[in-house]
């Protein structure tokens, strides 16, 4: 059962693989820092929720999700500044879920991208890009970071042709960490064609804390090319269960909602996402938690003598160049799952305060 003379198309045999996070092992206790996950266990009341919902999962899911929907509208309109405010709330009709926000962002290029269109984006940053650009068809146009790690908005721009549908905004920018300011996002935006879609991916927004930190909903309300796209996996915890959103102009929106699959969101992560906005604050005090671990972590390496981008998410990146692979089996050695990135260097997540103390005792011995 080994050969098929089935055709795949050479946009498929041609994919860089995603490679994913280590695992622990069965039977071996290890720190997981390598998937940017959220380390605490699920709440109770969302543990309640999903237990509840699962003597119902002989029924379809709301195919529209109008319920988290709502739910997600009125959170969005509770905590938008006044300038996302200007020309009114954001309702169900601005909001795309689907299961994770690489699948909405999958839906997004589906929606726009025909057979050769260019999508430009940061490299490195989040590896499913070059993914999810070549199954739907387009062309790659990656830009490279500044030498700090952060995003070149500059030359992004300069890299938009006629052909360009897309841009991809990473912020903050997976797995170097640093974020792009509001007025950059905005002057950034000045230059390209309106009819060029910018997504600002911000999986990590609940983690920024910066000034002039972007405000992506009141760059939306002023640009109809935006995209906002978030993700229920992080600052949430809902890993596990494939939950991400896009806000867009109710046209886009619509677009991409038309792309997507069919109740792709189930039933069991509904009901999850509806406890989580509603366990909001005790959730956020744990993404308080983890900002002040990403201090101690960050100040940790920079006080041995490190030079690390500045991370506005939950991780940190460490440049290592040819010494990433031996650094990275030496931390799983250790007990310490790390994310590295071959020949440049490794991603780190914020996790237990156990795991920051390990490797930051380990880090001391690479330099
Ligand atoms: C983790 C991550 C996502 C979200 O992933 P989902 O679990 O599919 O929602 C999106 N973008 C970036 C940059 C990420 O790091």
């Amino acid at each position: 059962m080994n050969d098929s003379r089935v055709q795949l198309r050479s946009a498929i045999t041609s994919l860089p693989a995603y490679v994913p996070g280590a695992r622990i092992p069965v039977g071996a206790s290890a720190y997981k820092v390598s998937s940017n996950e959220n380390p605490y266990p699920p709440l109770p009341s969302v543990v309640a929720a999903i237990v509840d919902a699962a003597a119902e999962i002989n029924r379809y899911p709301d195919m529209g999700n109008t319920e988290i929907a709502e739910a997600l509208a009125t959170f969005l309109n509770e905590t938008a500044s006044e300038k996302a405010r200007a020309r009114g709330e954001i309702t169900s009709e601005n909001i795309v879920f689907g299961t994770g926000s690489v699948a909405v962002l999958a839906h997004i290029l589906e929606a726009v991208v025909d057979q050769g269109d260019e999508v430009i984006f940061p490299w490195r940053s989040f590896e499913a890009y070059p993914i999810v650009v070549s199954v739907a068809g387009g062309t790659s146009v990656p830009v490279d970071l500044k030498d700090t790690g952060e995003l070149d908005l500059d030359a992004m721009a300069a890299a938009v042709t006629e052909r360009t549908k897309v841009v991809l905004v990473c912020t903050p920018n997976n797995p170097t960490g640093p974020s792009v300011t509001h007025s950059a996002v905005m002057e950034f935006l000045a230059k390209v064609p309106r009819d060029v879609v910018v997504v600002l991916d911000e999986a990590y927004l609940e983690f920024v804390r910066m000034d002039d930190a972007l405000d992506a909903l009141a760059a939306l309300e002023a640009h109809s090319n935006v995209v906002v796209l978030r993700t229920f996996s992080k600052a949430y915890g809902l890993a596990g269960l494939r939950v991400g959103y896009a806000v867009a102009r109710p046209r886009v929106a619509a677009g991409i909602r038309a792309a997507a699959t069919p109740f792709g969101v189930n039933l069991v992560a509904q009901r999850a996402v509806i406890s989580s906005l509603e366990a909001r604050d005790e959730l956020f005090a744990r993404v308080d938690a983890l900002v002040a671990e990403r201090t101690r972590l960050q100040e940790g390496l920079r006080a041995q003598g490190w030079n690390i981008p500045d991370s506005q998410a939950n991780f940190v990146w460490l440049q290592l160049g040819e010494r990433t692979i031996s650094i990275a089996a030496e931390c799983t050695a250790r007990g310490l799952l790390v994310r590295p990135f071959a020949g440049e260097g490794i991603r780190v997540s914020v996790g237990e305060p156990e795991a920051t103390d390990l490797f930051l005792e380990l880090a001391q011995e690479w330099l």
